[in-house]
C-alpha cells in the first residue's frame, strides 16, 4: 500500500507532467474501480487545464481551470505510469492493469495502473466542501512544519494507548502508515510499547521522534525520486520503490544498529504488525 512518501512522489511526478497542460481526452478501459468512474468524468475534465496538484494525507487533488477538481486515491496498488504517443503500446506487460489513460496537450499519456483496483477517482464540484471536511478530519501532515514537538506533546498527553498506534491515528498526524511508524520509532530509539501520555511528558524524546519521522519520510521521498517516470521501470506488484528498511519486515533478523546483536521482534498492536529491537528501543 502506498504510504506518504510514495503518494508525495507520485504527486510530484504528476505535477511535473500535468501542471500547465490540458487534458485532450480520457480513455476509460475499466470504470469499476473502488467506486465507479463518474459517467461525466471525461466531459468534465476534457479541455481543462491543470493548475495545481495538492496532497492531503494520502489523497491527491488535481485542480482544474474550470474550477472542478479530481480527487484521487491510490488504494492498495494504484500508480501512474508515463508514456508518450510513441511508447504507449504496452503489450501484455503492465498494460492489462491500466484502467485510465489521460492524453495531455504536452504529448504525454498518463496511465493509471492498479492491479487490485482499490483506487478511485471522483469529481469535486466547484462549491462542494469535501476538501474542507477532509482537511478537518486529518491531523496536521507529517511533512508540515506545524507537526512539531509542542503539537505532538499536546496531542498525546491524554492518550492511554501505545505510541505506535497513536502514530497511525490520522486525526493526530496525517500520513504515517504502518511501515514508517515502525521505522521512525526505531530511529528515535523509542519502544513501540511506550504509553503515549507517558511519552508526552518527555520533551526530548518527542523532539527526537518528530525529527526521526521527518528524516525517514524525507529520505524515502529522496530515494524514491522519480522512479515512476518511465513505465518500463515498473517492478513487482505495484511499481512502488523499495526503501531500505531497518526493522520493517525483518523479523528474527539481526538489528542493523552497530554493536547491537539483538534480533528484530514482530508483535501485534491494534491488529497491525510492529517491528522493533528490544535492546535499542526503550
Ligand atoms: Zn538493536
Amino acid at each position: 500500500m502506498p504510504e506518504l512518501p510514495e503518494v508525495e512522489i507520485i504527486k510530484n511526478n504528476l505535477s511535473e507532467y500535468m501542471i500547465g497542460n490540458e487534458f485532450i481526452s480520457i480513455k476509460i478501459n475499466t470504470s469499476k474501480l473502488r467506486y465507479k468512474i463518474p459517467h461525466n468524468f471525461d466531459e468534465t475534465i476534457k479541455n481543462s487545464k491543470v493548475i495545481k496538484i495538492e496532497r492531503i494525507a494520502k489523497y491527491i487533488i488535481i485542480y482544474l481551470s474550470n474550477e472542478f477538481k479530481i480527487l484521487v486515491h491510490l488504494g492498495m496498488t494504484g500508480n501512474f505510469l508515463i508514456s508518450t504517443q510513441k511508447t504507449h503500446s504496452l503489450g501484455n506487460g503492465p498494460g492489462k492493469h491500466i484502467h485510465l489513460k489521460f492524453f495531455m496537450t504536452n504529448n504525454v499519456i498518463i496511465n493509471y495502473h492498479d492491479i487490485r483496483k482499490f483506487g478511485f477517482f471522483k469529481i469535486i464540484y466547484p462549491d462542494n466542501l469535501v476538501l474542507e471536511n477532509l482537511k478537518k478530519n486529518v491531523g496536521i501532515d507529517a511533512l508540515s512544519s506545524k507537526f512539531n514537538t509542542k503539537y505532538l506533546m499536546y496531542k498525546l498527553k491524554n492518550r492511554t494507548g501505545n505510541i505506535k498506534t497513536s502514530l497511525l491515528n490520522q486525526s493526530i498526524v496525517g500520513g504515517i502508515g504502518n511501515i514508517y511508524a515502525s521505522e521512525s520509532l526505531f530511529r528515535a530509539k523509542i519502544s513501540p510499547l511506550t504509553i503515549s501520555k507517558n511519552l508526552a511528558n518527555d520533551k526530548k524524546k518527542i523532539t527526537k521522534l518528530i525529527s526521526a519521522i521527518k528524516y525517514i519520510l524525507a529520505d524515502a521521498i529522496n530515494v524514491g525520486g522519480s522512479t515512476i517516470k518511465n513505465h518500463t521501470n515498473i517492478k513487482g506488484e505495484s511499481g512502488y520503490f523499495q526503501y531500505k528498511f531497518n526493522v520493517y519486515n525483518r523479523e528474527q533478523m539481526k538489528c542493523k544498529r552497530l554493536g547491537c546483536n539483538s534480533l528484530i521482534l514482530k508483535i501485534n498492536q491494534s491488529g497491525r504488525s510492529t517491528f522493533y529491537c528490544e535492546s535499542c528501543q526503550k
